[in-house]
């Protein structure tokens, strides 16, 4: 069965074309970026072929859609022979709200619900929905699915979601603690636990999605019982270019010294701070590594801080779970940053981490086991793989309606 997998962001579609084999494949991935601008380009990489690359004005997210399907049936550069052989369509959906708590076929209550969810998701939820729609006229025979980021995070118990403000703004507005990045910690959870033949119903597990965007989540047998990440993304550790945690009232202090409109505060706290706005270097860690090999203090702090943060979650969490059985790394940083695993790690023996050092610093982009053989707690490091996820969901939910 193949799946395209789409992740359509306002003006971006991120895709994967997988064929679902016991082994999946890659047939191709691509991107259609700075659609609606002036000029846009396209990438699509297909597999054992190469690469196509189209730079020309992508006015919406048809045109966008359109060169991808031609793209994917194209002589040279195409994968399949028609569009008939693509079985279904699985959407990377933000924001499900309390609506999902698991993946769905989509159909037009779906559609409504997550229309409903753009309230509180407005840069993602309307491209999502304009996503569907251009499948639904482009394929339309072809069934899709929603695949959520907040759906794992859906058994949160309330003491865990609800904030220390009115509870009418949770009624009435919807404001808690929803938690993203939900399919990449319930993959690596998962896939850890099958690694090492563990049943994951008896662990206590912490997992560390560390990308641009990083989430800590607290796991109790499979469920996500916290998470760090909040209402929006903005929350929980400092990120490539996002605040975390801050104190509402600095917020509103400099709000007011620089007379900042709601939406210069979102620009401010996501798209200029992190460890870009501490180090002024870069939101990128490899390049943070290299501005501090040249004895920069600013990326140097802007790291200390990062690992410090995951570090105080790390340990608030195994206080939520009374323990912790596992810690995992993933996400860019995660799978690849031995520097930032060391950091987060080192000081963490009271738990019962024991860290093996020689192996941390070797293991790059792969499934390992991080911890001494006899540490009480395991650290690893899980690749994640969010496209793989959302197309096997998509294929169950399929194979359901057969
Ligand atoms: P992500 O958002 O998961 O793609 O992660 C992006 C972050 O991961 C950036 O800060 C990168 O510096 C880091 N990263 C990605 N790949 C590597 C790599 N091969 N080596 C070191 N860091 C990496």
């Amino acid at each position: 069965m193949n799946i395209l997998v789409l992740n359509c962001g306002s003006s971006s579609i991120k895709y994967q074309l997988l064929d679902m084999k016991a082994q999946p494949v890659i047939l191709a991935k691509g991107l259609v970026e700075k659609i609606g601008l002036p000029m846009g380009i396209f990438t699509h990489k297909p597999e054992g072929k190469e690469k196509l690359i189209i730079e020309q004005p992508i006015p919406d997210h048809v045109d966008g859609m359109d060169l991808i399907l031609k793209a994917l049936i194209d002589k040279k550069y195409g994968v399949i022979d028609s569009l008939n052989e693509i079985n279904a369509v699985g959407h990377r959906i933000a924001h499900g709200g309390e609506y999902f708590s698991h993946s769905v076929l989509i159909d037009e209550d779906v559609k409504a619900k997550i229309k409903a969810c753009s309230e509180i998701a407005p840069l993602h939820n309307p491209a999502h929905l304009k996503g569907i729609t251009t499948m639904e006229r482009l394929l339309p025979s072809v069934p899709q699915a929603a695949v959520f980021d907040t759906s794992f995070h859906q058994t949160l118990p309330p003491k865990a979601f609800i904030y220390g403000i009115p509870y009418e703004y949770y009624e009435k507005y919807g404001v808690r603690k929803y938690g993203f990045h939900g399919t990449s910690h319930k993959f690596v959870a998962e896939k850890a636990c099958q690694i090492l033949g563990w049943n994951i119903a008896e662990k206590k597990i912490i997992t560390c999605h560390l990308g641009n965007g990083a989430s800590i989540t607290a796991i109790d047998k499979g469920k996500s019982v916290d998470t760090s990440m909040g209402f929006t993304p903005v929350a929980g550790v400092i990120m490539g270019t996002r605040c975390g945690d801050l104190d509402i009232g600095a917020l509103l202090y400099i709000c007011d010294k620089k007379q900042f409109t709601s939406l210069e505060a979102v620009r401010l706290t996501n798209k200029e701070s992190g460890v870009y706005g501490i180090s002024g270097v870069s939101s990128d860690f490899r390049e943070l590594d290299a501005a501090v090999a040249e004895g920069n203090q600013r990326a140097q702090l802007a790291i200390e801080v990062f690992c410090y943060d995951v570090k105080k979650y790390i340990g608030s969490y195994a206080a939520v779970l009374n323990g912790v059985d596992l810690i995992v790394f993933t996400g860019g940083i995660g799978e690849n940053n031995s520097i930032v695993r060391e950091m987060v790690c080192n000081g963490l023996e009271y738990l019962g981490v024991d860290f093996d050092s020689n192996i941390n610093q070797q293991a790059r982009g792969v499934d390992r086991t991080l911890s001494k053989a006899d540490s009480k707690v395991r650290v690893m490091t899980i690749t994640t793989d969010e496209e793989l996820v959302i197309a096997t969901d998509t294929m169950e939910l399929v194979k359901s309606i057969k």
